[in-house]
């Protein structure tokens, strides 16, 4: 199966080529020219396959380019004890018969970009094989707080491979930041940017469509990749844990096969709901994609309205891997939607780089409400929630996940749906230990007691041990302090790489 691009500019690529490249040279994103289908009978029979297996039995169709064999490979690398504290990798748990929460964060950077990012350097290495590679491969990652990390920890000393990864300075959590500055490895370098999450992308995409910027690198002997969601290496592992979900309910009598399901997705740069989407394009019973983002709604509006408006100011909030205007993969959802229209979608995505905002046409939105369903929840309604899922089922929650659980809040209200649920849950709690901590001990007992102790806190609060990553972060050594500006990150680049 070849991979085009969502702005047509450029020919069609091997899923290799498509995964070494990142994002497409005429800057539209890389999507499968067809579909795939994955029938219902084999669905069932996942439920009795383990994670590994269920990894190789979704990835197989668009991943056509890699054998079975490899593909087992990479997946055993990625999702096993050394690297997940969870034999099941992506457990559900039930806090109801129709409503279970889907833990993915039980790798080692504790959020939810594990999943992609332990099996993403495993495809890459064997698509630089695949395609004769003889530059070493500078993956530049944009993050607003969790995909650096787990690209820090997935491309760590990986042979052929440097990483480079932006942060906006205020914008990521302390552990989040500690997290980085401590990252080990001889192929690492961690950037803070003077900026929003936004300007970091912004800067990473730049550099990736610089061509002068290109032909340099290449007479170092270096050639740009992306680990963050624009590039389908990381997409297509996403998708695995819907088929899973789906299979686990199955296994436990939850529900008749064939039967559909909703999921709730907490929402940032659209490329985890985007992986349900393609999973429901691949036939996995779906009701609705409930897409739940934070005070930056964009997303909320464009569902509803069909205007997508970035002209509103940059919100930070208390989940903050979800502070984003500019949702890059909804890119592909349009181009789907549109049945690989590139010419309209380049058009709505040069009208959101020239004026802020772009609508489009009426059929266009009415097939994204059919699947999608927006809600989006303020900070306040995120704490009380992670409160009240503490004092209705026993069970700590993040905030990027309780903005989730309050926008079913609200779906279920609204609606009246009955559906059975799965909730995605994308982070630990002990990630973002200080406003989960606050939710469920209040202001005055966590006032002046620093990550560790709110880490002990909560670890008593909740019953749930801290996980290994986050436990000794105040022992490690802090590696990396460079600060730069969004206009000098290309300079930044150049620097570290000569
Ligand atoms: C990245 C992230 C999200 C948002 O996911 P997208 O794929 O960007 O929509 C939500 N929660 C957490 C904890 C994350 O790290």
């Amino acid at each position: 199966m070849l991979y085009e691009s969502t702005r047509g500019a450029c020919k069609s690529v091997t899923v290799a080529e498509a995964i070494k490249l990142g994002i497409a040279p005429d800057g539209g994103l890389f999507v499968p020219e067809a579909g795939a289908n994955i029938p219902i009978k084999r669905i069932e029979q996942m439920a009795d396959l383990n994670y590994v297996s269920r990894t190789v039995n979704v990835l197989k169709p668009y991943l056509a380019g890699y054998s079975e064999q490899e593909l087992y490979d990479c997946a055993s690398a990625a999702y096993n004890r050394q690297k997940f504290d969870n034999p099941a990798v992506a457990p559900l748990h039930m806090l109801e018969p129709n409503l279970h929460v889907l833990e993915l964060w039980h790798g080692p950077t504790c959020a939810f970009k594990d999943m992609a990012l332990q099996i993403m350097p495993h495809l890459l290495t064997r698509a630089l094989t695949k395609t004769g590679e003889n530059s070493e491969i500078v993956i530049l990652v944009a993050t607003s707080g969790d995909t650096g990390k787990a690209a820090l920890e997935g491309f760590k000393d990986v042979a052929g491979t440097r990483i480079i990864v932006f942060y906006p300075e205020k914008g990521i959590s302390e552990m989040q930041r500690l997290q980085m500055a401590t990252q080990e490895g001889g192929n690492v370098d961690v950037v803070a940017v003077k900026g929003n999450f936004d300007d970091a992308q912004n800067g990473v995409k730049k550099m990736f469509t610089d061509r002068r910027l290109g032909d340099k690198l290449h007479s170092l002997g270096y050639k740009f990749s992306s680990a963050n969601s624009i590039n389908w290496g990381r997409l297509a592992p996403q998708i695995v844990y819907y088929f899973s979900s789906y299979a686990e309910l199955i296994k436990r009598e939850r529900i008749t096969t064939g039967e559909k399901i909703n999921f709730v997705v907490p929402t940032g740069n659209f490329g985890d709901i985007l992986a349900g989407y393609y999973a429901s394009k691949m036939g996995l019973p779906v009701r609705k994609l409930i897409c739940a983002s934070n005070a930056n709604n964009v997303l909320t509006d464009f569902i509803h309205t069909g205007i997508y408006d970035r002209r509103r100011d940059f919100k930070k909030t208390i989940s903050p891997s979800m502070d984003i205007l500019i949702s890059s993969n909804l890119e592909r959802l349009l181009y789907e939607i549109t049945d690989h229209d590139s010419g309209r979608v380049k058009g709505w995505m040069e009208g959101l780089v020239e004026n802020g905002f772009y609508e489009v046409d009426d059929n266009t939105k009415k097939a994204i409400q059919e699947i999608f369903w927006p809600a989006y929840a303020s900070d306040d309604e995120t704490l009380q929630t992670i409160a009240e899922t503490y004092r209705t089922y026993s069970y700590t929650i993040d905030t990027h996940t309780a903005v989730g659980v309050n926008a079913y809040g609200k779906y279920k209200n609204i609606t009246g749906d009955n559906t059975p649920t799965v909730i995605i849950s994308t982070a630990s709690p002990f990630k973002f230990n200080t406003s989960v901590a606050k939710a469920l001990l209040g202001d005055r007992i966590i006032s002046r007691r620093n990550e560790f102790e709110l880490l002990e806190m909560l670890q008593n609060k909740s019953n749930l041990p801290i996980p290994k990553g986050l436990r000794d972060l105040d022992k490690k050594t802090i590696l990396h302090t460079k600060v730069t500006t969004k206009d000098a990150m290309r300079d930044t680049v150049l620097e570290i790489l000569k």
